[in-house]
């Protein structure tokens, strides 16, 4: 896979592609990235890649000609596999992990980081490009959101991360979130893993993760358990075995699901 990333701050997010997962997978070959600055597009001798909004208003725009000039650069470069476009900002479609994975199968991609107020329509309108938000929050600029994806995308392909058992079940590959986790020591400050994770019972162990995951999913995110029956069934039996109340019973939704006080 290559990725391109194009940004007005490439001393931002390189070092960041150089470490850990991500950058043992390009070590490895599984992925190329590439960031280009486009202000080495821009034809004036200010090397401006924004101005002021048409019909007022605070702060500026990026312009579409050097941006479109860059991604035609980017795109001509190495194979002629199809290069899947993303145009970073806050009013795309929800970064997930079934977003992420449908993109770690993708031979290309090019992430574009806005900056200032956000793009020139015609940048939208030019590219056709998927639009994806990494949370309902703004940032300055979009590098920490390529950051974001880049890896989401990265650990995804198969080989970046050792041990391919570790990917199946972490939160969000069934729709579910990970059951909790212990290591040394025993005992920490007089608190100990449950008795069955140390009794080594393989079979017993596997049974208290997958109930944990689906009690802790119910808690957390009921939100991703009510869109999966099967599941809620398997909780429902879960609870009716610990003798707890059936997922039915009026839980309320966690208060930071609430989207109307934005
Ligand atoms: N004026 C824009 C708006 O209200 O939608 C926000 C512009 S933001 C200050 C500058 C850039 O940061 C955006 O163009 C985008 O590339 C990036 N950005 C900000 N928040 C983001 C988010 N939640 N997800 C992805 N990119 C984001």
């Amino acid at each position: 896979m290559r990725i391109d990333v194009l940004t007005l701050f490439p001393e931002a997010i390189e070092p960041f592609f150089a470490c850990s997962i991500v950058g043992r997978a390009q070590e490895a070959g599984l992925v190329r990235i590439v960031c280009t600055n486009f202000r080495d597009f821009t034809t004036d001798k200010h090397r401006s890649v924004d101005d002021k909004p048409f019909g007022g208003g605070a702060g500026m725009v990026l312009m579409p000609a050097p941006l479109l000039a860059a991604v035609e650069y980017a795109e001509a470069q190495d194979s002629q596999d199809p290069v899947t476009r993303v145009l970073l900002t806050p009013q795309g479609q929800p970064l997930t992990q079934k977003l992420a994975r449908e993109l770690a199968q993708k031979p290309r991609l090019l992430l574009i980081c806005g900056h200032y107020e956000g793009f020139d329509e015609r940048i939208r309108i030019g590219l056709q490009p998927l639009e994806i938000s990494i949370g309902d929050y703004v940032l300055s600029g979009g590098e920490p959101a390529a950051m974001v994806m880049v890896d989401a995308v990265v650990r995804l392909i198969p080989g970046a991360v050792g041990g391919e058992q570790t990917l199946d079940e972490e939160s969000f590959t069934e729709g579910l979130l990970e059951y909790p986790q212990y290591t040394r020591p025993r005992n920490f400050r007089g608190m100990e893993p449950p008795e069955v994770l140390v009794g080594g019972h393989h079979k017993k162990v596997a049974e208290w993760r997958r109930s944990e995951a689906l009690k802790r999913t119910w808690q957390r995110r009921p939100d991703l358990l009510r869109a999966r029956p099967a599941l809620l069934e398997e909780l429902r039996q879960v609870l009716a075995k610990e003798g707890l109340p059936a997922p039915d019973a009026p839980t309320g939704e966690p208060a930071w699901m609430d989207t109307t006080d934005y």
